[in-house]
């Protein structure tokens, strides 16, 4: 099995007809990342930074920041590694910070918390700028994106510090500075993102709980969340569409990036980059090796017609059996 796995690692992720996707993982600390390495993931798509702080009792200093970004930017040079700006709120709260709420996916999360508190977010980017030095292969995320101006304001803290920190004597690179896809509201704005961006990345997690109206966590309603819900898959496509009708780069960091079967729809779909948890890794690329661009386009076509979940995953997973 790790020969295999070992061989797997040092082979492409393409289809038979040559088509390329990138794998990218997702991280918290770092046993995420040793765990991707021998899978052979190509970069970070998607470092949660709040794990870090969710394991601490008070805010981690630019200094401990700095040593945990470092760690993350250095395991992957020269390939890019993606942070997340803290993305707190929600289900993810720190004890320290304590944030009461009725409805907390509706309320103060991700960006919300941190352009209400500019110098959490400042201290951040500094500490990810700095621990960047000699490597520039950061690249920065925005989480819970509804609002243009929230990239704007975000766009500008970000040029504020990196005008701090080379004054101050870094020799660092301008970081690429990516959205994250997962309000309905940025759905239909992503040429307006994608203009003012580098790259966009679907968080298919909250997409999904967003669209469908469906608590991610909520047991009582999990057999509604359903990622292969039409509705899911109809904004997938746009998604893509529109971030390439402006040339813009698009990828996938939740959950349904690492099913094989939502990997093979994804890739279908054009997305450039699949990015997913270290285990989810090795299945994905094998599947993907597996089928050509052109049975997966097929495939796509044939689902996007269907208008059950469970049909449309049946479907997906008769049509990977077949294939092999
Ligand atoms: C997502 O929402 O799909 C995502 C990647 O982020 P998280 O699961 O951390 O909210
Ligand atoms: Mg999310």
């Amino acid at each position: 099995l790790i020969r295999g796995l070992e061989a797997l690692r040092d082979l492409p992720c393409e289809t038979t007809d040559h088509h390329r996707v990138s794998m990218l993982v997702n991280t918290g600390l770092m046993t995420d990342v040793l765990r991707s390495l021998t899978h052979g993931a190509e970069g970070i798509g998607l470092y949660r930074t709040e794990v870090p702080f969710m394991i601490k009792d008070r805010f981690p200093s630019e200094q401990e920041q700095r040593e945990y970004y470092r760690e993350q930017l250095e395991a992957f040079a020269p390939n890019p590694v993606t942070m997340r700006t803290l993305d707190i709120g929600g289900d993810k709260c720190l004890t320290y910070f304590p944030i009461q709420e009725e409805n907390p996916f509706l309320g103060w999360r991700g960006i919300r918390v941190t352009l209400d508190h500019p110098e959490i977010f400042q201290l951040q980017v500094r500490a990810m700028m700095k621990a960047s030095e000699g490597l520039n292969n950061l690249q920065i995320m925005l989480p819970m994106i509804s609002n243009i101006s929230e990239v704007e304001e975000s766009l500008h803290l970000i040029y504020r510090v990196y005008h701090e920190v080379r004054k101050d004597g870094y020799n660092i690179h301008m970081p690429k500075v990516g959205v994250l896809i997962e309000v309905p509201a940025a759905v239909y704005q992503i040429r307006e993102l994608a203009d003012r961006v580098d790259f966009l990345s679907v968080g298919t997690n909250d997409l999904t709980q967003y669209l469908l109206a469906v608590d991610r966590n909520n047991p009582r309603v999990a057999p509604l969340y359903h990622s292969y819900h039409p509705a899911v898959l109809q904004a997938l496509v746009r998604i893509a569409q529109d971030a390439h009708a402006v040339g813009k780069p698009v990828g996938v960091c939740g959950e349904l990036a690492g099913d094989p079967g939502g990997a093979v729809l994804l890739m279908a779909m054009g997305y450039d980059s699949l990015s997913m948890n270290a285990a989810s890794l090795p299945k994905v690329k094998s599947v993907i090796r597996s089928v050509s661009l052109e049975w997966a386009t097929n495939l796509l076509a044939d689902i996007l017609l269907l208008d059950s979940p469970h049909v449309i995953k049946s479907c997906v997973d008769l049509a990977l059996r077949n294939a092999g």
